[in-house]
């Protein structure tokens, strides 16, 4: 089963209905960094492409969606005069997946720029958190492993 959701209160109830019919569930950004058996996957895949609305960009804070690409981002905050993630132009991934992975290059990683993050948890919970940028490592984001 493939889902697409785009509303975060609808992904919300899914995510708790799949949680309590303990049916596996795995998140899908671009797939960028992702090889998939020729079987396919055993378990609910739930791609963020649906959240991909544009840009709001607030002085120098931006939100953004999970699936909005990583690549169209920086061109964007270019065109607005903000810097801080052109490391990501040639990253082929999804704004949630690079969070997710703290995708980066030898200019910086996304951990750095990221100030807060509107996510669901695996149970359905809608959450906020703040992540500390010191505790992102290669691959890592503590707080975000699990969650959407
Ligand atoms: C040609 C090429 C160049 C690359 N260059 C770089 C590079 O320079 N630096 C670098 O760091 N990486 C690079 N990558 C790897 C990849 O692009 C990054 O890891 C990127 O962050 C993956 O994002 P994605 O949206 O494609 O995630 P996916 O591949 O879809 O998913 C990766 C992981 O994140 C999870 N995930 C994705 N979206 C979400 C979400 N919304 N919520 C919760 N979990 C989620 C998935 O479950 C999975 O575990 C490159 C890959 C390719 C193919």
């Amino acid at each position: 089963m493939f889902l697409t959701p785009r509303e975060p209160d609808r992904l919300a109830v899914v995510l708790r209905r799949l949680h309590e019919a303990e049916v596996p569930f795995e998140f899908l950004g671009a797939g960028s960094n992702l090889l998939v058996a020729d079987e396919g996957p055993s378990f609910v895949v739930i791609a963020s492409e649906g959240f991909d609305e544009e840009p709001n960009i607030l002085g120098d804070r931006v939100r953004v969606g999970a699936g909005y690409p990583a690549p169209k981002l920086v061109k964007r905050l270019v065109k607005a005069g903000l810097s801080g993630i052109e490391f990501a132009e040639g990253i082929p991934g999804s704004v949630g997946g690079c969070v997710r992975m703290n995708a980066g290059w030898h200019e910086g990683a996304f951990g750095n720029a990221v100030a807060e993050v509107a996510c669901i948890a695996r149970h359905g919970a809608i959450e906020s958190i703040v992540p500390d940028p010191e505790t992102f490592a290669y691959r890592k984001s503590p707080g975000l492993d699990g969650g959407s």
